[in-house]
């Protein structure tokens, strides 16, 4: 199957286009000319149900509709457009509205950008003790856009490459002088967007026997079998992917794929099967993960549908995830109450092999919060809490609570329950330095 894409630039030669309104072919202009929007022959072929778009939960997930801005940021860009003001013009409007778009959540630039010999190394990021996110620079864009991407600023030029790294020289470098880093993450955008060829020149210093990191897990990062399962099945390079995997699982080191999954219909297609049979035969474990999402996958039936799901191909369900505060996150973001039953109630249809899943988990700055639950304590509702991971491995595991608030959507809305401070923000402050300040940091932003 030849891999076809399309844009803002081309999306009207599909041709289940024609069969849109005029007011969603509007909506796809006006949104996308905001946030980032492409899609592929297979996710339109295979995966989009034409005959139904409205409720279709991968039309959602990969075009852009109006409620995806707010109000008034819609009227101002559709107003630019029906005005034919130039390019340029259409261009600063964007970027004006996306500036009120938290482009940069949980402080993702400033605090976890790791450095060596004073040099700052931007195509990394090392949060928690045991694993480093690696953005290599050929990776930094995907099969298809999701609508509620959280690196989305990555695809409209806002950011260019600065995440991002070319070569391995310095990453290695980092890792030699970090043993306590066990786990090596590769990121973007999507790496399986990478051909054979490059990718291999980044694995090739794990593979070799001067390694003198303590690297034992490498994992991808990836949506490439949601979106483009044909990769590790009929793409000219296939057959050379599957041999790197299996040499790289051969060494003993654990080869684990962060498979996004948004929904079940994302596991029925011949393909995918296909390919994550290919997959598994290597050696690589798939384990997989997702936020919820207003409008795509709301519904407890559809989690426990699509856990089971994975677990019939040999996929582990790893995360659930509370939708980021970033782009439009007020469309597809439901209440911490809600994602929290969502999650209780899937979790209570499936048995134990499913229930390898950890959530609803929010990242914020301090690190991943787990929603344990909602409970009394003296007469007083709370949210129970923990962290998954914590930029202090010590805060890991330990509960703690925060008033009840039926419409919190994210961290930064929670009170502390019982006292003034959440327990881990007076260290915080040690943690940031001078660059802390309490507005910042209680914000979680
Ligand atoms: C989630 C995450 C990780 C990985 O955490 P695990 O619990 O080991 O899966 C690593 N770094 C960052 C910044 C993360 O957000
Ligand atoms: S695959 Fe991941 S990085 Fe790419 S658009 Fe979707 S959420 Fe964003």
């Amino acid at each position: 199957m030849k891999y076809k894409a399309y844009s803002l630039n081309n999306y009207l030669s599909i041709p289940q286009v024609a069969r849109l309104t005029e007011s969603q072919k509007k909506a796809i202009e006006v949104v996308g000319n905001v946030l980032p929007f492409k899609v592929n022959n297979y996710v339109i072929d295979e995966l989009i149900d034409w005959n139904d778009v409205d409720n279709c939960p991968i039309f959602k997930l990969t075009f852009p509709h109006k409620g995806m801005l707010l109000q008034e940021h819609y009227q101002l860009m559709e107003s630019a457009i029906d005005l034919s003001v130039d390019k340029e013009e259409i261009k600063s409007i964007a970027n004006e509205i996306r500036l009120q778009l938290n482009p940069h959540p949980a402080g993702q630039q400033e605090y976890n950008v790791p450095e060596i010999d004073g040099q700052k190394l931007y195509g990394l990021q090392h949060k928690y003790r045991e694993t480093v996110l690696f953005f290599p620079s050929s990776g930094q864009t995907c099969h298809s856009y999701c609508t509620f991407c959280f690196r989305w600023p990555q695809f409209v030029g806002m950011d260019e490459l600065k995440f991002a790294m070319k070569e391995t020289e310095l990453l290695v470098k980092y890792l030699e002088q970090h043993q306590e880093v066990t786990d090596l993450l590769f990121t973007g955008g999507d790496p399986m967007i990478m051909g054979y060829k490059v990718f291999r020149k980044y694995l090739e210093p794990f593979l070799s026997d001067n390694n003198k990191t303590n690297i034992q897990t490498i994992r991808i990062g990836t949506k490439v079998l949601g979106y483009w399962p044909y990769k590790f099945v009929t793409d000219s390079d296939a057959e050379d992917f599957l041999a790197l995997f299996k040499e790289i699982t051969d060494r003993g080191i654990n080869l684990a794929f962060m498979a996004h999954f948004s929904h079940p219909k994302e596991l029925d297609t011949p393909v995918v099967k296909t390919a994550i049979q290919k997959l598994r035969a290597t050696g690589v474990q798939i384990r997989t993960q997702s936020p919820v999402l207003r409008h795509i996958n709301d519904k407890p039936e559809i989690w426990a549908e699509m856990w089971r799901k994975q677990v019939n191909l040999n996929c582990i369900p790893y995360y659930f995830f509370v939708e980021r505060d970033t782009g439009a996150q007020p469309y597809f973001a439901l209440p911490l109450v809600d994602t929290w039953n969502i999650f209780r109630k899937a979790y209570q249809m499936v048995s134990g092999v499913c229930r390898t899943v950890r959530g609803p988990s929010m990242s914020c700055t301090p690190g991943k919060v787990q929603i344990l639950g909602v409970s009394e304590v003296n007469n007083e509702q709370v949210f129970v809490l923990r962290f998954i991971q914590g930029r202090n491995p010590d805060w890991v595991a330990r509960p703690f609570f925060a008033k009840f608030d039926e419409q919190a959507i994210w961290m930064n809305e929670l009170k502390p329950a019982f006292s003034n401070r959440f327990f881990f923000e007076e260290e915080e402050e040690v943690i940031y330095g001078e660059k802390y300040s309490d507005s910042e940091v209680h914000n979680f932003e």
